[in-house]
């Protein structure tokens, strides 16, 4: 399988998030994509390549131009408030909930810093627009191979990005590689397109982007945002909306699962994939459903991610899988490389 790795993902580098009630130390590490590079090498797993470079305009059919213009200048505008700014990463702390307005465009910096986020657990850093860019075009390129007859590809890369709405970040997310990569596969002429979503947390804006549409069939697996990030979406009776109705089910799962319940929603979640008719897969493949993961409540082990590949290669779709979450640093690369070596042994 190949693996499109991002060089420039280290240039996303958050300090502190904000983690119920104190500025801690941000899970989501350059560590964690090391460790799966690491992995791949160890076991001699494929290529590993750069990504292509993709114009702008590739982002556009997922992303918002504004939100795009903001991210690409914040942090200049950030450092241009105050030097010392430099020294310091960006959180928001001010957002239009509800009855506030988020169609104006304030002048004010922390006002639209607002309007393009949703949480203060995701620090915006120099290098995070590099980092995002760079990961959006792996994720265009794993689409790419994929659609032009691989049968697998990897992108490996962070910060994640199924949080990431088309106009907002959030989750540790800033642009979602998940929906860009579906796009992609659609633009390539491909008529149906599903995403399959495994990450701990449900996957809102990649849901949110696709929830009106009939063409792109999204199903997640997560934790009950009863108690779970992302809390505000990802419960089954979001089925989807407009020509979308019919192409949206989540699976929401009690903290504390084990992998035999896991399994067998997984079964399920791959049977609405079958019955839409999908010709081709991608895969947000978070790893925190692991026990043992700091910000998460599942009790997967590492030898079930061998399982977990077997079981996605068995729909027998072209498959392109995206790095998103996963904190338990130590063990996400040998979780993470389980699951493709899973696959390409099914697959094989
Ligand atoms: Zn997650």
């Amino acid at each position: 399988m190949l693996t499109y790795y991002n060089h420039l993902h280290s240039q996303h580098h958050g300090k502190l998030e904000m983690y119920r009630g104190e500025l801690v130390p941000c899970f989501e590490v350059p560590a964690r994509v090391d460790h799966v590079l690491a992995e791949l090498k160890k076991r001699k797993f494929g290529a590993i390549v750069p990504p292509e470079s993709f114009d702008d305009s590739a982002l556009l059919g997922i992303h918002s131009q504004r939100y795009l213009d903001f991210l690409a200048g914040a942090w200049d505008e950030w450092v241009a408030l105050d030097a010392a700014n430099a020294w310091r990463d960006v959180l928001p702390s001010v957002w239009p909930v509800r009855t506030l307005r988020s169609d104006v465009l304030p002048t004010n910096f922390a006002a639209r810093l607002g309007l393009f986020s949703m949480d203060a657990g995701t620090p915006l850093t120099e290098g995070t627009w590099d980092a995002a860019r760079a990961g959006a075009d792996c994720a265009l390129s794993a689409a790419q191979a994929v659609g032009s007859g691989q049968r697998a590809a990897f992108a490996l890369t962070r910060p994640p990005g199924h949080h990431a709405g088309a106009d907002f970040f959030g989750g540790y997310c800033f642009l979602n590689n998940a929906a860009l990569a579906a796009q992609a596969l659609r633009d390539q002429g491909l008529e149906r397109v599903a995403i399959l979503d495994i990450d701990y947390h449900h996957g809102n804006g990649t849901q949110a982007i696709f929830y009106e549409r009939a063409d792109v069939y999204f199903t997640s697996l997560h934790g009950d945002p009863q108690t779970e990030y992302p809390f505000y979406l990802g419960y089954a009776d979001e089925l989807g909306a407009g020509a979308g109705l019919g192409f949206n089910r989540n699976w929401p799962l009690p903290r504390g699962t084990g992998f035999e319940l896991w399994r067998a929603t997984l079964q399920q979640a791959l049977q609405g994939i079958a019955a839409f008719g999908a010709q081709a897969l991608v895969v947000s493949l978070g790893l925190d459903t692991f026990d043992g993961d700091p910000v998460a409540g599942f009790h997967l082990q590492s030898d079930d991610y061998l399982s977990m590949g077997a079981d996605i290669a068995a729909a027998g779709l072209p498959t392109v899988f995206v790095f998103e979450g996963g904190y338990a640093v130590a063990e996400v690369g040998i979780n993470a490389v389980n699951v493709l070596q899973g696959f390409m042994a099914a697959a094989a």
